[in-house]
């Protein structure tokens, strides 16, 4: 493989393959820096974060290449991080397009950045349009890979604005047919894809690029950060190219507390919620008479074709609600994001369709991160259907269920904790994430209810009663005949529905008597699951959804 060595090296251009990457200084040590001229000083007022903000960052920070490299599933030498993926884009260009020489091929309607990114750069394109079902035209770009020195095929899968994936065996036979054309596939919207990504096609395809993004599926548009994935020959050559630094502290910061462990799971539920919604949309929104088209979609948008153009944008304006008006590229045609439940349900109504059910769900989210735990918690009081409980505490998580299923509320909850010390953190703060996310679900609904539950079981009984106040308070009676149950500390239950209390603004008073103490734990947090289901669930009067300051 010796005249393999530097293949990609001639492919890029001969003055980026031919000079060596500026050296930035490398991440810094305990080194006493004198070598790179930053002040001594972290800025005023130098907090924890802040206390190495006067020190340069690593040109591609370990820890998160570390992250990233798990997060994608590829090795760190095979990725390179940017501000988005934007800018691995403009970099690839920039590295491998000889200014008046090479070619690019898009396919449009594609991402408008392609095209842009081309022109800076100045690199010819070649254009192959999709065809009349926005398909890419297999014929004709294998056609045009052969007649015109391209240097990289732009493709975009998911694409956007059309929302169709280019299919994986097309671009595998792009890959094996043309090996000194870069085939690049950007893919910031995998994530909503049902075939998922083409990392596993990397290994077997030196000339594959990916381009990937947290600032869709992941929240993070504000933060930038993106990749590309590729051969490490091409990232290297890439990495000549990125500017120095390119990734401030903030933003790994940013990132890090994003993808914690414990954060994972609210992304997933986000996301079922996200194919959910869309599905919804996708049936909804052909109801609609100011629509004649919505075409099928693999992200988190839907492309639409008006049939009165004016009618459609003047409601939405009403609403003031505003969607992507693709007009000036394929006519009449629009693209909107989809939204949490209650935006397309104000969407839905802005159009005229009312929606099926009132969603107006009742979701709120917590996030707690002390020394000792890292805590996420979901919970939604009118879908019962997600309940994923991970504490490292069997025990807890099943007492956990039982809330939640006599609760009848769905409850996602993530706790990555100091276990090897005790449980009295993971729990302690476990409770105190949960009554957070309760109280601020409930929202103005807290404080009308007083509630009581009688919880027989077995030779238990636990008496429970809520008062959704406002107003912590704790009153418990009881006696565990042992102190632990497996793991648990008996006297964490107690201490459980004390900070419960505190953190969600209620009174809740527990008499349990029984002989076993499994059962009495048991009882108490399925008493409270049930005490809180009256105060919690909706009467048959369905609101109509908010209008957010819309008259
Ligand atoms: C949004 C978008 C991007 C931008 O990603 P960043 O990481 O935010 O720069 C790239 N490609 C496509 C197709 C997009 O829609």
């Amino acid at each position: 493989m010796v005249e393999d060595f530097k293949w990609a090296n001639q492919l890029a251009r001969p003055v980026i393959a031919g000079f060596k990457a500026y050296s930035a200084r490398g991440a810094s040590t305990k080194a006493l820096h004198m070598d790179a001229n930053e002040s001594p000083w972290a800025p005023p007022p130098a907090g924890p974060r802040e206390e190495d903000y006067n020190r340069y960052p690593a040109q591609q920070p370990p820890v998160l290449m570390a992250r990233l490299s798990g997060l994608y599933g590829v090795p760190a030498e095979n990725i390179l991080l940017g501000r988005g993926a934007d800018e691995a884009i403009d970099v690839l260009l920039r590295t491998f397009c000889e200014a008046g020489e090479d070619n690019v091929l898009i396919c449009p309607p594609s991402f408008g950045y392609f095209d842009i990114a081309a022109q800076v750069q100045g690199a010819g394109i070649v254009k192959v349009p999709l065809d009349k079902n926005y398909d890419i035209d297999q014929a004709a770009v294998k056609k045009a890979l052969e007649t015109n020195a391209i240097k990289i095929a732009m493709l975009c899968s998911p694409n956007n604005p059309t929302g169709n994936s280019v299919p994986s065996d097309f671009i595998e036979s792009l890959c094996a047919e043309h090996p000194n054309t870069l085939i690049m596939v950007d893919e910031a919207y995998s994530e909503f894809a049902a075939r998922g990504n083409l990392s596993d096609l990397l290994d077997k395809n030196r000339n594959l690029v990916l381009m990937r993004t947290l600032s869709k599926a992941y929240g993070l548009a504000g933060v930038r950060a993106g990749v590309a994935l590729a051969n490490p020959q091409i990232i290297n050559l890439m990495l000549k190219v990125l500017p120095p630094y390119p990734v401030p502290r903030p933003v790994e910061q940013a990132v890090m507390k994003a993808l914690a462990p414990s954060a994972m799971a609210v992304h997933d539920s986000r996301m079922a919620i996200w194919m959910s919604e869309r599905a919804r949309l996708m049936e909804a929104l052909p109801d609609c008479n100011m629509i004649a088209k919505v075409y099928p979609s693999d992200a988190n948008f839907i492309l639409l074709k008006a049939k009165d153009d004016d009618a459609l944008l003047a409601s939405l304006t009403r609403f003031n609600i505003k969607i992507r008006d693709f007009r000036s590229k394929i006519p009449g045609h629009f693209r909107i994001s989809v939204g949490m439940p209650e935006e397309n349900d104000l969407l839905l109504s802005a159009l005229g369709i009312t929606p099926e059910a009132v969603i107006n769900e009742r979701v709120a989210e917590a996030f707690r991160t002390t020394k000792e735990t890292d805590i996420s918690v979901r919970v939604n009081l009118d879908d019962p259907g997600t309940v994923a409980i991970e504490t490292g505490l069997g025990f807890f998580d099943h007492m956990l269920e039982q809330i939640a299923k006599h609760g009848g509320m769905g409850l996602t909850l993530k706790c990555a904790g100091d276990l090897h010390i005790d449980s009295h953190h993971s729990v302690e703060d476990t409770a105190l994430a949960f009554g957070t996310a309760l109280k601020q679900a409930l929202g103005n609904k807290a404080g009308i209810g007083r509630y009581g539950f009688v919880m027989p079981m077995d030779e238990t009984q636990a008496r429970v009663a809520i008062d959704l106040s406002g107003r912590p308070a704790f009153v418990f009676n009881g006696n565990f005949p042992t102190e632990n149950v497996g793991a648990f500390a008996a006297e964490m239950c107690p201490h459980f529905f004390q900070s419960l209390s505190q953190s969600l603004g209620a009174s809740i008073q527990i008499d349990v008597k029984g002989d076993n103490t499994h059962h009495m734990i048991e009882a108490c947090f399925k008493g409270v699951g049930r005490a809180l289901r009256p105060a919690i669930s909706r009467g048959p009067t369905t609101d109509i959804p908010s209008t957010k300051g819309v008259i």
